[in-house]
């Protein structure tokens, strides 16, 4: 389950309020793209759900229950890094179990859960090499892997693929969608990048200055954008 709910969520850092009240609902399953120009609140926005931090006011839930004061190891949420957090001296086999390892598992259910990992990511051959050993794609992946042994009920990823080159970008976007596919987990994606909120997403959320401008799917927001901003960003005809 990953029913995430937003009600009137606010974060302040200091005097400045970066998100005003905010309302949003993210459906079980869906792949939702957070987008707006930078600067505008999506890791903000993503870091309060993940409780990475505090809200300054309102509440969220999952699955119906209130977690607003709940820390990031017990939301059950799984934050997807870039590639570069992986640990280099490490093998791929420990730094996909290095959750697990924290949190107490015993070492047959941290196999069990890596070799699944590993399989859907394509890097069972991998496993004993280290992320240095390995290309820009794969190490992405093995930061995916790090999250999918949590088996959480959301992903969470901030601008993954930013600091990839054009080519693997494409590549690690359709990889992503896959495995949204095949795990029908759901996924909070945030991007600065226009082309992949409209390819990824079932629901895109428009982001700017910390308040939502509109709400839908990529064809919604295309034939229909509430406003100039809208359509400038999504590059849609109004
Ligand atoms: P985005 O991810 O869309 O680029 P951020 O969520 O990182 O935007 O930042 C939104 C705003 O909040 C920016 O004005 C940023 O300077 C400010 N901000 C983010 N984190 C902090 C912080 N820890 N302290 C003060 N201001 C912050
Ligand atoms: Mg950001």
């Amino acid at each position: 389950m990953g029913r995430i709910t937003l009600d009137k969520v606010r974060k302040a850092f200091g005097d400045v309020e970066v998100i005003p009240p905010l309302d949003l609902t993210i459906e079980d399953g869906e792949f939702v793209v957070f987008v707006g120009p930078s600067g505008c609140g999506k890791s903000t926005l993503l870091r309060l759900i993940a409780g990475l931090e505090d809200v300054t006011g309102g509440q969220i839930r999952i699955d119906g229950k209130d977690e607003t004061a709940v820390p990031p190891a017990k939301r059950g949420l799984a934050m997807v890094f870039q590639s570069y957090a992986l640990y280099p001296h490490m093998s791929v086999r420990k730094n996909i179990a290095f959750p697990l390892r924290m949190a107490g598992l015993d070492r047959a259910e941290q196999d069990r859960r890596v070799a699944a990992a590993a399989e859907v990511l394509n890097l069972t051959d991998y496993l004993d090499r280290r992320p240095g050993q390995l290309s820009g794609g794969q190490r992405q992946r093995v930061a995916i892997g790090r999250a999918i042994v949590r088996e959480p009920s959301a992903f969470l990823f901030d601008e993954p693929l930013s600091n990839l080159d054009a080519a693997l970008r494409v590549g690690m976007r359709l990889e992503i969608s896959e495995l949204h596919k095949r795990l029908k987990t759901t996924m909070i994606y945030v991007t600065h990048d226009q082309v992949e909120a409209m390819t990824m997403a079932d629901k895109i959320v428009v982001l700017r200055a910390g308040h939502i401008e509109q709400v839908g799917s990529p064809l919604e927001l295309y034939r229909a954008p509430r406003n100039l901003f809208v359509a400038g960003f999504i590059g849609s005809p109004k």
